[in-house]
């Protein structure tokens, strides 16, 4: 399964409830990147150098390291995926990856959340730097100003949550998302669920699309 949404959608939040109610193994491009990179490896490096501009890391890199994270699940009853693919290139590679052990994508879903409300979210974003718990400062603050409540951990602002980082990357989603998902169209199995709204709301919306796989749109 793939969850698609701009960054901000609440795509990971989701995806997180998601993959626990159906027992699904979550995978998030933006933590194994994150992973490839704080191992100070020339990989490392140069995934850092595009996601602190804020622009996507090169297909080659993202491919090769997502495909090898999704096959190292292959025994699992089945993967969420949130973040991968963001491109044609890597939907074509991830369909033929999973093509080789008999396997596809079952469905994809959107979350949609007005772009306008997704900049105001990344731009009050903060990220527990021990456990990568997300808070918010205006909707969901942490109860002591920049500690995490879970483990006490500093919470920072990610390197591209600042507001020309933000700017780039919303309008590359815009670009690659209209070409995904007329990917994922020709092959029917995607639906939408309206992401501006309460997280429970949307969760409980998502196990519903999901269990009546013939409604396309709901929460509207
Ligand atoms: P996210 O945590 O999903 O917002 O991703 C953070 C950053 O990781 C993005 O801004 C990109 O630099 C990089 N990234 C995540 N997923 C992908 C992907 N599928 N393709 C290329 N770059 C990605």
């Amino acid at each position: 399964m793939i969850m698609l949404g701009p960054q901000g959608s609440g795509k990971g939040t989701q995806a997180l409830a998601l993959a626990v109610r159906l027992g699904l193994a979550h995978i998030a491009s933006g933590d194994v990147l994150r992973a490839a990179r704080s191992g100070g490896t020339p990989l490392g490096n140069e995934v850092r150098r595009y996601m602190d501009a804020g622009d996507l890391v090169p297909d080659e890199i993202t491919i090769r390291l997502l495909i090898d994270t999704v096959k190292a699940r292959e025994g699992t009853s089945g993967v969420l995926l949130d973040g991968f693919p963001r491109t044609v290139a890597q939907a074509e590679a991830l369909d033929e990856a999973l093509a080789q052990q008999g396997k596809r994508v079952d469905k994809v879903i959107e979350l949609l959340v007005p772009l306008d409300v997704v900049k105001q979210r990344l731009a009050s974003r903060l990220t527990c730097r021990t456990c990568g718990a997300v808070y918010n400062t205006l909707t969901n603050p942490p109860q002591v100003s920049g500690v995490c409540d879970l483990d006490a951990g500093e919470l920072y602002r990610r390197e591209d949550d600042y507001p020309e980082a933000i700017q780039k990357r919303l309008a590359i989603w815009e670009e690659q998302n209209a070409e995904l998902t007329r990917y994922y169209d020709a092959g029917g199995i995607r639906v939408q669920v309206n992401g501006d709204r309460p997280p429970a709301e949307v969760t409980e919306d998502l196990v519903a699309v999901l269990q009546d796989s013939d409604s396309p749109v709901t929460g509207r």
